[in-house]
């Protein structure tokens, strides 16, 4: 296996900053993962795998072990019926391109997902949600290596810990599973309304009202690419903040002082505020950072850019800023969506 050394993480990180990996390889089939964690293990180094780099961001310092590059292709239909559609896809495989590739077939279930950006294999990590789809809600089974046992096998839905952007993967178990693929089950009708109110302005403002996944990928890919920076041409990694949850009492007294602040009830009683409204009250709406080089996105503040940062810690100081004036403002501590690593 092709293993190369001293290899900048700034390339495997759509935030493009960072340290070095000592080591590095590719992983091209499932088979792989087992040989690299042994190679790894062998020279008694760490290891970790990752997909394509759009939520993590790495340190300054490197890493001293071994990144593994899933690379891992393959997509198929297992078996269907009338109704619906089982689908077998590899971890390795870019998720806004498995989601055109089931919205050409017709089927619906993921198409609220589209754009977003990564892997197939990150994707149950953080149960990735838009528009009020996450994954979970078609998601069957996750197949995995795990280096408890040193063997693979399949995870069913109901065991992942699936919760709001988060699972077992990233929390309970982070580190244990290495995710090789997915299964989804994906439905033959037309996704049904209420859908969020920025898609629903959107379908009726182009007098949409035949839906289909088409029509929904279509007018979830144009609201994302107005509204936010694409990776490829822009240093980002989405979301940098995800939606802080709180009671009702503290919505009440925030809504006092605050009475156009956003929140949306949850089944567990709570409420779900919009990070991004937090961010913009507290001033960093398409804001320029001198001194660490970084911005925030003008049409999506949640959205941090490297403009000419230089390390990570100039980022980390941007973001402190953000944090520390949302805490002083609100008393609510924005948690970081991206993970720091190692
Ligand atoms: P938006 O539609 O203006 O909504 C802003 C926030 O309010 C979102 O975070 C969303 O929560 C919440 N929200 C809106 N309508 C809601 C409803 N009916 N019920 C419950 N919560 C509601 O925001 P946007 O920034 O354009 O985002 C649209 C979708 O794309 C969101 O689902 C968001 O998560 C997703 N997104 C993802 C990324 C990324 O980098 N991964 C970046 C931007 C947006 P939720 O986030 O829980 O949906």
């Amino acid at each position: 296996m092709d293993i190369k050394e001293n290899i900048s993480l700034k390339d495997y990180s759509t935030m493009r900053l960072g340290g070095q990996a000592r080591w590095l390889a590719e992983a091209y089939e499932e088979n792989d993962i087992p040989v690299l964690i042994e190679w790894a293990k062998h020279q008694n180094v760490p290891f970790m795998v990752i997909g394509s780099g759009s939520n993590i961001v790495w340190r300054d310092e490197g890493f001293s072990g071994l990144v593994i590059v899933n690379k891992i292709l393959g997509k198929q239909i297992l078996n269907e019926d009338e109704d619906s559609a089982t689908i077998h896809i590899a971890s390795g495989e870019i998720w806004d391109e498995v989601v055109g590739w089931t919205v050409e077939k017709s089927l619906s279930g993921i198409e609220f997902l589209s754009l977003i950006p990564g892997t197939t294999g990150a994707a149950p990590v953080q149960n990735i949600g838009a528009y009020g789809a996450e994954l979970s809600n078609n998601l069957i089974e996750v197949g995995v290596y795990d280096d408890e046992t040193n063997a693979f096998g399949s995870i069913i839905a109901s065991q992942c810990g699936f919760g709001y952007r988060t699972s077992r993967f990233k929390k309970a178990d982070k580190g244990r599973f290495i995710i090789t693929s997915i299964t989804i089950k994906l439905s033959k009708k037309s996704p049904i309304p209420p859908f969020y109110e920025s898609l629903k302005n959107y379908l009726s403002e182009h007098k949409i009202s035949e839906l289909n996944s088409k029509v929904i990928r279509d007018a979830v890919m144009n609201i994302r690419s107005s509204k936010l920076p694409d990776p490829a041409e822009i240093a980002n990694n989405g979301s940098f903040f995800t939606n802080p949850f709180i009671d009702q009492d503290q919505f009440d007294s925030l809504k006092q002082k605050y009475p156009e602040v956003k929140g949306w009830p949850t089944k567990d009683g709570r409420i779900k505020l919009a990070a991004a409204w937090l961010v913009e009250e507290a001033g960093f709406k398409g804001v320029h950072d001198d001194e660490t080089g970084m911005s925030t996105w003008p049409t999506q503040a949640l959205v941090l850019v490297n403009e000419h940062a230089k390390t990570t810690a100039d980022l980390l100081s941007f973001k402190q800023k953000i944090v520390d004036k949302v805490q002083e403002l609100f008393g609510l501590t924005l948690e970081q969506e991206p993970e720091l690593l190692p």
